[in-house]
């Protein structure tokens, strides 16, 4: 049987790497929904539509098409057909990501994009909001933690852009807006398995996964 599986989790908790992992052991497909936001993000800066202006993001919404595709490099997300992968994961890109999120809007027109992409089974979905919100039938529900210091160093040696403590500090401002705006906060599902990270490594979450998958 092929499932529809949902992680969520605040920011640098491991969800892009085990959510990889985890969809490469049950040869599952995987959709990094926050590549979605960072996307909404990206073009309102390129057409200088500001966060705060729903109406201008609602315009901007209504005329984006957002798509992944693979392709020798791996997966990757267009936008109106361009390849902006690349792109989104700017830090610049990432806290206005998740000032978008806060809109409305913006999540009123993703939340139909991905159940869309939800139309076959055999998925694993990754984000804030997908157990609570846009799969609460999901079969079944991860929520990632870990701690705030081991969060900021996770992202910290995959970037190595930013110093640590700009990292830091990105990374509280972000779970700060995420669990507390209106909609969608940011917490786990009633039902989510809840495993922290901290002192774990990406292949012994992906088993307590497995685990959990098979009883
Ligand atoms: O996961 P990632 O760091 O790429 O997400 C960027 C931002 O997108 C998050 O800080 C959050 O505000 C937003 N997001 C969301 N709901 C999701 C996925 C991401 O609000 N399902």
């Amino acid at each position: 049987k092929h499932f529809l599986i949902t992680i969520d989790g605040p920011a640098g908790a491991g969800k892009t790497t085990v959510s990889r992992m985890l969809a490469d052991c049950l040869f599952y497909r995987y959709i990094d929904t926050g590549a979605l936001y960072r996307a909404v993000a990206y073009e309102a800066k390129t057409v200088e539509i500001s966060p705060d202006n729903d109406a201008g993001l609602e315009n901007l919404c209504h005329a984006m098409t957002l798509k992944f595709i693979r392709d020798e490099k791996g997966t990757r997300l267009l936008s109106n057909g361009a390849d902006i992968t690349d792109q989104i994961r700017m830090p610049e890109i990432t806290m206005l990501a998740s000032a978008v999120a806060a809109v409305p809007v913006v999540r009123e027109f993703l939340l139909n994009i991905q159940r869309d992409m939800a139309r076959e089974k055999g998925v694993i979905f990754e984000g804030r909001d997908m157990g609570t919100v846009v799969f609460p039938n999901a079969d079944i529900k991860f929520f990632l933690d870990a701690s705030h210091k081991a969060r900021s160093l996770r992202r910290y040696n995959e970037l190595k852009t930013q110093p640590l403590e700009d990292v830091e500090n990105d990374i509280r401002c972000r779970d700060e807006r995420d669990s507390t705006r209106s909609l969608a906060p940011l917490r786990s599902a009633d039902d989510a398995i809840i495993i922290n990270s901290t002192d774990l490594s990406a292949e012994g979450v992906v088993e307590l996964m497995l685990s959990d998958i098979k009883n």
